[in-house]
């Protein structure tokens, strides 16, 4: 694969489709070297159904942090017998959980800000870090407008993290966009957000917001909103 240049084809493709962005990963970087992120939210849902349209063998990975709501663990169900297809799923280390439950108890991530991303690093960080060992480039569902850490993604970039390419597809979309793909294409979507649930991740660390508050204030709710990440899209300028 040759190097892409990042601010050329951010030029291109800021006002192309997701399908467009997503057919010309697929031949720049190969299929079998690029994956899509998914915790079944809306916007992964249009991706997945974008993509298994333009591949039926598509990698697709799911984090099973084993702390999820079990609409989400239906939801996985009801969108695999749609597509016939499989996740590819990564569970934590047993030996790492085993020893932070053990010492910390089972609800350690609410004891401070260091023990909640200590719980992240477990469940979801370092089984990110074993997929993406195996890929040249991710895809992600994340779009501008959903919180304050976001409002700067692009549609191609370098995630010097894991060295290699991160592609959000849907990074200019409103949510009234996904909306209208999930609601066009008959997608299956999670129950969730019918019920003031805009943005889902594990059942502990996620709680029903109001309308026209922040769509990520439900998550984490108890830290200061501009850390709110879990370790999985942290931008560079939160790492030094
Ligand atoms: Fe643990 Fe909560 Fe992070 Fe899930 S979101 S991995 S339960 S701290």
């Amino acid at each position: 694969m040759s190097k892409l240049n990042l601010i050329e084809l951010n030029n291109e493709y800021v006002k192309k489709s997701p399908e467009d962005i997503i057919r010309f990963v697929i031949n720049e970087i190969g299929s079998s070297k690029i994956v899509l992120a998914s915790s079944l939210s809306i916007e992964d849902q249009v991706l997945t159904d974008i993509l298994l349209k333009n591949n039926p063998k598509a990698r697709i990975f799911f984090l099973d942090t084993g702390r999820h709501f079990q609409n989400t663990y239906d939801l996985m169900a009801e969108t695999m017998q749609r597509y016939n297809f499989n996740y590819e799923v990564y569970a934590p280390d047993s030996k790492d959980l085993e020893a932070a439950v053990s010492k910390y108890g089972p609800n350690f991530f609410y004891e401070s800000v260091e023990q909640r991303k200590r719980c992240c690093e477990i469940r979801k960080v370092k089984p990110l870090k074993r997929v993406l060992s195996t890929v040249d480039g991710w895809i992600c569902g994340l779009r501008r407008d959903q919180s304050a850490t976001r409002q700067e993604i692009e549609i191609f970039e370098w995630d010097s993290s894991h060295s290699i390419y991160k592609i959000n597809p849907l990074a200019f979309w409103t949510e009234d966009m996904v909306w209208e793909y999930i609601k066009k294409h008959n997608i299956p979507y999670s129950n969730l957000y019918k019920n003031g649930f805009p943005s889902i991740g594990c059942q502990p660390c996620t709680r029903a917001v109001r309308p026209g508050e922040d769509v990520r204030s439900g998550r984490w709710w108890w830290e200061n909103p501009d850390k709110k990440e879990c370790g999985l899209h942290i931008r560079l300028e939160d790492e030094v």
